[in-house]
């Protein structure tokens, strides 16, 4: 008698979900992942995406190892610095980030699209796009299966949601875990790198990460993606032959949305926009964000003024809802689709490749015949529902609309009080160095799971 080897099926090609898939078929586990997007290149997927050393460490344990360096060779130029700013581009505090002593280390910026490309790449015979999810059926004997929207389906074994922040898998699995709305809207755009852009920013801002902390609860994020290849899509001089070969051999490299360029996003809370700001586009977004910020430096309004339209969107920022762990099933959960959260702490994608990496592990155990699948399940869960909802909860401290710096009258003296704090600190040595260091830390400098 022949019995059908494991199978996992991943609901959603994201970040975490390829990642996972890849993990799964390096180590022999059969998987297939299902996408709701047509194509891969499909949606809006240009914005910078900051890969911290915990993020490039399970990147690094799941891709096969040529494709974790044209990752690597595909990211942005690493930033020097993270800046805290007025409102008038005036630096209130610049702490050092560490920088790669090795192809882990370090922050990396990476484009959204870039990385998807390169989360594709080899994985023609395991990712179906066009295939949107509807529900799933689980049979007493724990074999699941999975309808999609175009009357087919798919069994496996084990399935794993990765299907985002609305998760369809999470609204039918765990109906009581509920997303939020931060109380935050982000408006972002694009401005091409050109020799006038450049100068409208401070030098270490460029180098850097600029966080502009304005009236209001206003609040500006700025960064510099500069590319190994240039305008015409040729490979800039300078980099290594190594990497090179990478890059031209990458089926990615030509994406437009690649380009260098200035990323800014403007946040503030819900209130302060217009109701309808949600249905703006383009040169209207533009317009309002200006309006929101008469006082401002004028090299930064005039950036903000050259955002290319086609690339400015809203975002109504929300957080997931934590929840106690739940009884491990043939269903399991990664990523935005149990711990969507806010921008605050950068690392919705790092924890989302957290995940893959640790499911990985526990099959792994599991095909071994160490761990049964309902042990490795639940260790997955025991472990992410901790550090993915304290990141959560930390990420929704540094950006939700209830923050003080938000609310009227109260929010001058929140604005105060941090400049004073960030004066102080700028000029004690030891506080600065703190700062630094707790920055390397939460980004995961050291973690080994
Ligand atoms: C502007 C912005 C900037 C960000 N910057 C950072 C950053 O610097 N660092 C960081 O760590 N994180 C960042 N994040 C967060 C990060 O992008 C997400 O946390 C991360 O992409 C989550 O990965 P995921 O795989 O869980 O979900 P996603 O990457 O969202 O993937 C979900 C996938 O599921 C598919 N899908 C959805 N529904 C269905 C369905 N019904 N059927 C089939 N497929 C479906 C979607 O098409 C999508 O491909 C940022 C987010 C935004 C919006």
């Amino acid at each position: 008698m022949t019995t059908s080897p494991f199978h996992v099926i991943v609901i959603g090609g994201g970040t975490g979900g390829m990642a996972l898939a890849h993990g799964l078929k390096r180590a022999g586990i059969s998987v297939a992942v299902y996408e709701r997007d047509r194509t891969r290149t499909s949606g809006l997927h240009g914005y910078r995406v900051g890969i911290d050393p915990d993020g490039s460490r399970s990147l690094k344990k799941l891709l096969p190892p040529e494709l974790y360096d044209t990752f690597v060779a595909t990211c942005a130029r690493e930033p020097r610095y993270f800046i805290m700013l007025t409102e008038k581009l005036k630096t209130s505090i610049e702490l050092p980030l560490r920088q790669a002593e090795d192809d882990v280390n370090g922050e990396k910026s990476v484009s959204r699209m870039t990385l998807r490309q390169v989360l594709f790449t080899g994985m023609e015979d395991v990712v179906e796009f066009d295939k949107e999810f509807t529900h799933y059926e689980q049979r007493p004997d724990g074999r699941v299966t999975a309808f999609f929207a175009d009357g087919t389906h798919a069994e496996g074994d084990l399935l794993v949601a990765a299907d985002g922040a609305s998760s369809r898998v999470r609204r039918q699995y765990l109906p009581h875990a509920g997303v939020e709305d931060a109380k935050i809207i982000s408006i972002t755009a694009k401005v091409p790198i050109t020799p006038k852009t450049k100068k409208l920013l401070p030098e270490n801002v460029f180098n850097g990460i600029g966080l502009v902390l304005g009236p209001k609860g206003g609040t500006c994020i700025l960064h510099t993606m500069e590319f190994p290849w240039g305008a015409d899509g040729e490979l800039k001089s300078g980099i290594g032959g190594n990497d090179a070969d990478l890059i031209e051999h990458w089926p990615g490299m030509l994406f437009d949305n690649t380009r260098d360029y200035i990323n800014w996003g403007f946040w503030a809370s819900t209130d302060k926009f217009p109701a309808d700001v949600m249905k703006m586009r383009g040169e209207d977004l533009i317009e309002l964000v200006l309006k929101m910020t008469p006082t401002w430096s004028k090299d930064l309004r005039t950036l903000f003024g050259l955002g290319d339209p086609s690339t400015c969107f809203p975002i109504n920022i929300r957080t997931s809802v934590p929840i106690p762990q739940w009884e491990a099933s043939t269903v399991t959960l990664l990523g935005d689709a149990i711990h969507t959260m806010t921008p605050g702490q950068g690392v919705g994608a790092n924890t989302a490749l957290r995940d893959a990496a640790l499911i990985t592990k526990n099959l792994v155990a599991f095909r071994d015949g160490r761990s049964t699948l309902l042990d490795a399940v639940r260790d997955y869960e025991t472990k992410m529902v901790k550090y993915g909802f304290e990141a959560v909860i930390e990420s929704k401290k540094q950006t939700s609309g209830d923050q003080p710096v938000h609310k009227p009258y109260i929010g001058r003296l929140a604005l105060a009080g941090m400049r004073a704090f960030l004066f102080v600190a700028a000029r004690v040595p030891s506080m600065k160095r703190k700062m630094a260091e707790d920055i390397y830390i939460y980004r995961g400098g050291d973690r080994e799971d």
